[in-house]
């Protein structure tokens, strides 16, 4: 409900604000809008041509034709059917013509809102990212652009050729004869004001439709991401009832909107009824006793249907805007989200990889003291390790030092720098993280493990792969580097994963090396190896070890023990022994002394 309100807040004008973002398009759409009229105006024309073939008929030598100075009759027939020709071909020229600025419009104008919207998030602040359900940010990117996409293709034209219908017609019943005019004219008002009604009535329906359709995308993302822990506890039942369930939901609340929008059509056609046959009747005796001709009177009949037939179709292509507009709020709240975290100016050159924390706290939203005062030093080139229990903090300090959150108090700086002063795609250039989770992109081993550094070459690429002791499973893979690696990189085993990350890392070659947890869920031998590959490249680096298991970290240079967000303890392994603390404990517990 929270969300629905925050919608309809700010989608009060979302046409202006579409029309504001597609202002570098304002020239294809108003070339686009003209063939659309253009190619209205000469549909309009038949009902004519038909009135003044009836006339020619009827009137002979002294019909309208008559006037353009072609007394023949059968001149003047020849004469209707050229100018038929005529007009039947620019109908058509005009109707691609609109086709293809709309269409194309409207492929282009998607194609960008995706791409902005996608661009303007990825800038955003991770702590945006973790309040977000990504199902439903997939499916403002794809459905909610894709129906925005429909409108221009056929809506908008739709709109336009219903205002130049009215318009036209308007006027030629006008100049035929008022009295009809008036009659057939009269149920466009009540069409026009019932269908603002419905409009703003089926408006935060559709944006409640959104809504379920986002409930869906997150659902489905997080139950095709986690299938394994699905089916490793058989809740494959459970989540088909609870799609059920949210599927059900969406389809209740399109239901809504379509009781609504379903009784609009039907509604209007008892309008144009009565517009009809009152044309009927009344042009019927008005031509009955002479006021007016028979032509003219043909011309009206089959005008009022070219007149409020389309208007049939405003329901559909109401519908399909307000469903637009409900997107369009969605796709641009999206991009308009500002970004809060304001980037450094300052570029790190020749980066030594000191790494100091001054009285650093932080907390996340709705918790408290996630790190309290912690005073960190890891000179450069050294190795430093942080341990401690799940949950004290640890991962957290390393998303401050990468800026993905600002602390609350105190600072975290790199050679001095406080990194909120330092350009993020500096510092971030200027750190290779080696995670527990690694992301691996549905491309080839070579290109995922190039994701390190674009500009290194094959040899580079395979030289990281050797340290990173991946060379043996590449090459046993069916096609080696080039074997096309599954989404998020599911083909391989977790150990594999990690060694690709550990090549990346390589590849990257960054002062500032973190491994978070990085050999944490391998087996004794994989850890084995990929601590050989870590010894290796972190030399010369500063390196940032985050571990659980002590044994890994038991020849850095310095250790610090946080816990419940502080540092309690912090020296050499043989110093923390000795001090008989909290390490000591760690130590006891993991070597099976305790
Ligand atoms: P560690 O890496 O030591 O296991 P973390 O730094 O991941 O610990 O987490 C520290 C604390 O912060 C935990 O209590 C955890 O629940 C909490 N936490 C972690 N990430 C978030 C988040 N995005 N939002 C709110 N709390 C979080």
């Amino acid at each position: 409900m929270l969300s629905l309100r925050l919608v309809m807040s700010r989608g009060d004008a979302p046409l202006r604000r579409l029309i504001k973002h597609m202002s570098s398009h304002r020239k294809t759409v108003w070339l686009a809008s003209i063939c659309s009229v253009v190619n209205r105006l000469f549909d309009l024309a038949p009902p004519v041509l038909i009135g003044a073939a009836v006339d020619v008929v009827v009137r002979g030598e002294g019909s309208f034709i008559s006037a353009l100075g072609v007394a023949n009759v059968h001149h003047q027939l020849w004469l209707l059917a050229a100018i038929t020709f005529v007009i039947w071909g620019c109908e058509s020229l005009f109707q691609y013509l609109y086709g293809v600025l709309w269409r194309n419009l409207a492929q282009t104008v998607q194609h960008e809102l995706r791409l902005d919207v996608y661009g303007h998030i990825q800038n955003l602040e991770m702590g945006w990212f973790l309040e977000q359900s990504k199902g439903n940010l997939m499916a403002i990117m794809n459905d909610d652009v894709n129906q925005l996409e429909r409108f221009l293709d056929e809506g908008a034209t739709d709109l336009l050729h219903v205002a130049t219908t009215v318009i036209v017609i308007s006027a030629l019943f006008f100049i035929i004869d008022w009295r009809v005019a008036l009659f057939s004219i009269a149920p466009i008002p009540l069409i026009l004001w019932g269908s603002f009604r419905f409009q703003s009535r089926i408006a935060p329906r559709y944006a409640d439709v959104r809504i379920k359709a986002g409930n869906i995308g997150t659902l489905l993302e997080n139950n095709l991401t986690g299938i394994t822990t699905i089916k490793s506890f058989t809740g494959e039942e459970k989540e088909y009832e609870r799609l059920k369930q949210t599927s059900e939901a969406y389809c209740e609340s399109n239901r809504s909107a379509i009781k609504l929008s379903a009784s609009f059509v039907p509604l209007i056609r008892m309008a144009i009824l009565i517009g009809f046959t009152a044309t009927l009747l009344y042009g019927g005796e008005l031509t009955l006793n002479g006021t007016i001709e028979v032509g003219e009177f043909s011309i009206l009949v089959f005008m009022t249907q070219r007149l409020l037939w389309p208007l049939t179709r405003l329901g559909a292509t109401f519908d399909l805007y307000q469903r637009a507009m409900a997107s369009t709020n969605r796709v641009l709240d999206l991009l308009e989200t500002e970004i809060s975290m304001q980037d450094g100016t300052q570029i790190l050159s020749d980066v030594k990889g000191e790494i100091h924390s001054e009285s650093l706290s932080f907390s996340y939203p709705e918790r408290n003291n996630t790190l309290e005062n912690v005073e960190i030093h890891i000179p450069a080139g050294s190795t430093v390790a942080i341990v401690g229990p799940t949950g004290s903090g640890k991962t957290t300090l390393v998303r401050l030092l990468l800026r993905f959150y600002d602390p609350s108090n105190g600072s975290i700086k790199v050679d001095g720098i406080d990194v909120r002063k330092i350009k993020l795609s500096s510092l971030r250039e200027s750190i290779a993280l080696v995670s527990q989770r690694v992301t691996l992109f549905p491309e080839s081993v070579r290109e995922n493990i190039r994701y390190g550094n674009q500009n290194s070459t094959d040899k580079e690429i395979e030289q990281a792969a050797m340290i990173a002791e991946a060379m043996e499973f590449i090459d046993s893979l069916p096609n080696g580097f080039e074997t096309k690696i599954g989404e998020g990189g599911y083909k391989l085993s977790g150990g594999q994963r990690q060694r690709l990350s550990i090549a990346r890392a390589i590849l990257k070659d960054a002062p500032i090396l973190i491994l978070d947890e990085a050999t944490s869920s391998v087996d004794n031998e994989t850890e084995a190896a990929l601590q050989r590959s870590l010894t290796q490249i972190s030399e010369g680096r500063t390196t940032l070890i985050i571990a659980h298991r002590l044994s890994t970290i038991r020849n850095a240079d310095n250790i610090y023990v946080l816990e419940n967000g502080k540092i309690i303890e912090s020296g050499s392994h043989e110093t923390l022994i000795s001090a008989g603390k909290m390490y000591k404990r760690l130590w006891d517990v993991q070597t099976g002394m305790q």
